[in-house]
């Protein structure tokens, strides 16, 4: 089967002429609240606050580029997807998109999980307190080190990944007398993004077992063989930023289909399923991303209507959303350095960071938008590209937006929605200082991860 969607509107460069943009919002000034955390809000005066604070006060006190993360609103979507999935299934956050100890002690005190996949993640979480119980470990070549640090810890589940790791995690949890609850990743197909996906037999990727050519089922013999490892379900992830809830549905009638051949071959119920993250944000108002509620209603309905008519209880489901919790609770703070206007093209805005604080626009052509926030204005559109300050042309925030003609050096700009894989994936390219992460609420605001320094990365070039 093979399907897609239709684009989600006209702003796809792909259904678009080239120079074709879309037309300037009516209001430049306007903050749009899908793109925007909760409190984010523009006063009487013009300039913006997050978390009651005035955007030119948090510049001041903790410079710029910076990351603003509004800690209410991060709190209320953890709570969002806690309760829209209830007690019978679970919310693994992925770490990946972005951790910090701060982060995992809302996690934790919000009542989520957490996915990790690698040492550090791992150190970070069980530093901050996270009951390994309720840790995930992933990846697809986890060191000998890694997996012995976690059982060892006796995290709630490993997620394996390959014949090579089933056999690797075995014997460490023998050695260390343990008997280690794993899952086991399938590729079942399925390659999902944003507003299309596409079902085939195989994935060409590096993740997982596949389904089509037997390797999730051998691998399913392999683990059952097992005494070290006790396998508590099967693991599905089909991509990122989706809109479309049509590829977990594909996604989930495989893997009820694995679980019915597993009944069937060896006469065990697995009691989990796992389907993963991916559920898309809004990056633009054109984006328009379902609610937690209307999501785990849409996964639970697939997954009952799949168990039943293969005769299967329903097992325990878990999800795994990094983006969709952390995404849109934070901005990215930049001042502007320098503008110009190149004649009947557009307008390059350079701005104090770039691509190794947002490498995602570079990396995935990413849409991004962006506002003046130190101030509000009453001119006239301007096309404009926000550029960075690296050595590379291809250094770009924001490909195509509109900002005020009055625009000048030493405005604030942000951008919205850089709460993960922005700071998770920042760089010292040009040796930057990679930029810190300030936790925003009820008019308090502080560094959770503090600004890189000269000296920090002095110490790690040891001569
Ligand atoms: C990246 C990843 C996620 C999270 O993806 P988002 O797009 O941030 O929701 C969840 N599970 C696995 C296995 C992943 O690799």
């Amino acid at each position: 089967m093979s399907r897609s969607a239709h684009p989600a509107g006209p702003r796809h460069a792909d259904v678009l002429p080239e120079g074709h943009y879309s037309a300037p919002p009516a209001d430049l000034n306007a903050l749009d609240s899908r793109v925007w955390s909760q409190t984010v809000q523009r006063d009487g005066d013009g300039a913006v606050r997050v978390g009651g604070i005035d955007v030119r006060q948090l510049a001041e006190e903790f410079g710029t580029p910076a990351y603003f993360l509004d800690e209410a609103d991060f709190r209320a979507r953890c709570r969002a997807w806690r309760d829209a999935f209830g007690h019978d299934a679970d919310v693994f956050y992925a770490g990946k998109a972005f951790l910090s100890r701060a982060v995992v002690r809302w996690l934790n005190e919000e009542g989520l999980n957490l996915d990790v996949c690698s040492g550090g993640e791992l150190a970070t979480a069980l530093g901050a307190g996270m009951p390994a119980e309720r840790i995930a470990l992933h990846g697809n070549n986890k060191s000998t080190e890694e997996i012995s640090r976690a059982v060892e810890a006796g995290v709630g589940r490993i997620v394996l990944d390959s014949y090579q790791e089933i056999a690797r995690v075995a014997h460490i949890a023998r050695k260390l007398g343990v008997r280690q609850r794993v899952q086991i990743r399938v590729t079942v197909g399925v390659e999902a993004h944003t507003h299309e996906f596409i079902a085939t037999a195989h994935e060409d990727q590096k993740f997982g077992l596949a389904l089509a050519d037997g390797d999730a089922a051998e691998a399913v013999r392999r683990v059952l063989q097992l005494d070290s490892l006790e396998l508590i379900g099967i693991h599905s992830h089909i991509g990122s930023q989706i809109f479309d809830m049509a590829g977990f549905e594909v996604s989930a009638r495989r893997v009820v289909g694995l679980l019915a051949d597993i009944r069937d071959e060896h006469g065990v119920e697995l009691p989990e399923i796992d389907l993963g993250g991916g559920l898309g944000i809004a990056y633009t108002p054109e984006d328009d991303p379902s609610e937690p509620h209307e999501i785990a209603k849409a996964l639970r309905d697939i997954v009952t209507r799949e168990c039943e008519s293969a005769g299967l209880a329903v097992p325990r489901l878990s999800v795994e959303p990094g983006r969709a919790i952390v995404g849109p609770t934070a901005f990215t703070l930049y001042e502007v350095g320098t503008i110009k206007e190149l004649d009947g093209l557009r307008t390059y805005v350079s701005v104090d960071g770039g691509m190794s604080d947002n490498i995602r626009t570079a990396l995935y052509d990413a849409e991004y938008s962006v506002a003046l926030v130190s101030r509000a204005s009453d001119a006239p559109p301007m096309l404009s590209r926000v550029v960075g300050k690296h050595c590379e042309s291809g250094d770009i925030v924001v490909r195509d937006a509109f900002l005020p003609a009055d625009l000048a050096p030493g405005d604030l700009l942000a951008v919205p929605a850089t709460g993960a894989y922005c700071r998770s994936m920042a760089s010292n390219y040009n040796h930057a200082l990679r930029p810190p992460v300030v936790a925003v609420r009820d008019g308090e605001a502080r560094a959770v991860v503090r600004r890189e320094t000269e000296e920090d990365l002095l110490r790690l070039d040891v001569g």
